[in-house]
């Protein structure tokens, strides 16, 4: 339930009020305040009724990213970067850190074509425990270094709860890629920080259940949280490694307030596909893009079929603007 206070110092006064009488799971949002456990008003006797504008009870499972919580766009704000809103924010790099110097090369690129997060992953989800796995905190380091360099965010994947601190040490923004999504202690850790946290959409999720990871994230305090379509899996995988589901963008949008991202790279899977599909999920309202670029896309360690060269990234990101502004 979710219940509109005439003020903000109302609502202030409402959650005081809710948490003194030992209510679990509420949350204040300006003028509002949600009770994730309750339905009816007269559970909270405590209110002053007067206070109380409307009271919302068919908003969805996953509240706090709820557009009924929280009606206006979520606008995050890091070192170099404000995600959501009208804002279109671009993030590229390499799959993986393999050195230094790549890192710092492929950001240089980077920027120089418009993207203000500098991606890579130092600790890798990979499908065989034989392949390569992430260079772990060497990786970090020189990740940090090339966006220090450049005056870019840092953005990185973290796969386990034990590394927040490690990784959180290092990184402006944490990504949690498609196969944790629903790794709920790992949400919940980062939800326990105050760094951003960029969620990917699992391979085979729901929209509800994509809406209720970000509400693990937001049900520990943290709700500078980034939606990413990444691409689902469908039935034919011959031709491309995912189905991006476009459609999925402005369903989110009118659900949530949260800036929904989307990731052509891991979509197609093969390189010569990204374009167009990331443009679609630009024309389809995406708040910005993420691209896994390469100098030798044939000797990447990590993904190198679907890695742009600096070139393609400069003319879709160009592109992408475009179709952004129109
Ligand atoms: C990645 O961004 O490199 C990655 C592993 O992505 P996903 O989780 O979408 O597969
Ligand atoms: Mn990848």
């Amino acid at each position: 339930m979710i219940v509109i206070m005439a003020d903000e110092s109302a609502a202030q006064k409402a959650l005081a009020e809710a948490k003194a009488n030992h209510i679990e799971h509420v949350y204040a949002s300006e003028n509002r305040v949600g009770f994730a456990g309750l339905k009816d008003i007269d559970d909270v006797p405590f209110i002053n009724e007067q206070q109380v504008v409307d009271v919302i009870t068919d908003h969805p499972g996953a509240m706090q990213v709820s557009r009924a919580f929280h009606p206006t766009d979520t606008v995050i704000q890091t070192p170099h970067s404000t995600i959501g809103g009208q804002n279109f924010s671009l993030i590229a790099g390499p799959d993986a850190i393999e050195s230094a110097e790549h890192v710092l090369a492929m950001g240089q690129a980077a920027k120089a074509a418009g993207a203000t997060i500098l991606r890579g992953g130092s600790y890798k989800p990979r499908t065989s425990p034989y392949s390569f796995q992430g260079l772990g905190e060497q990786g970090l380091i020189w990740h940090r270094a090339a966006a220090d360099a450049l005056g870019m965010d840092m953005m990185t994947e973290i796969m386990s709860p034990a590394d927040v601190d490690l990784v959180g040490k290092y990184t402006d923004i944490f990504q949690i890629g498609t196969r944790n999504m629903q790794n709920f202690s790992l949400l919940k850790a980062v939800g326990r920080q105050n760094k951003p946290v960029l969620l990917k959409r699992g391979m085979s999720a729901t929209v509800d259940e994509f809406l209720s990871a970000a509400e693990y994230i937001a049900s520990e305090g943290n709700r500078q949280i980034i939606l990413m379509e990444r691409g689902i899996r469908s039935f034919d995988q011959k031709y491309l490694r995912n189905t991006m589901d476009v459609s999925v963008i402005p369903v989110l949008q009118k659900l949530t307030h949260l800036p929904v991202l989307a990731d052509p790279s891991h979509a197609a899977g093969v390189s010569e596909h990204v374009t167009p599909i990331g443009l679609a999920a630009v024309a389809a309202g995406a708040q910005g893009l993420m691209l896994e670029i390469h100098d030798q896309p044939a000797k990447a360690w990590v993904d190198g079929k679907q890695a742009l060269t600096p070139d393609q990234m400069t003319n879709l990101f160009a592109k992408a603007n475009a179709i952004h502004e129109l």
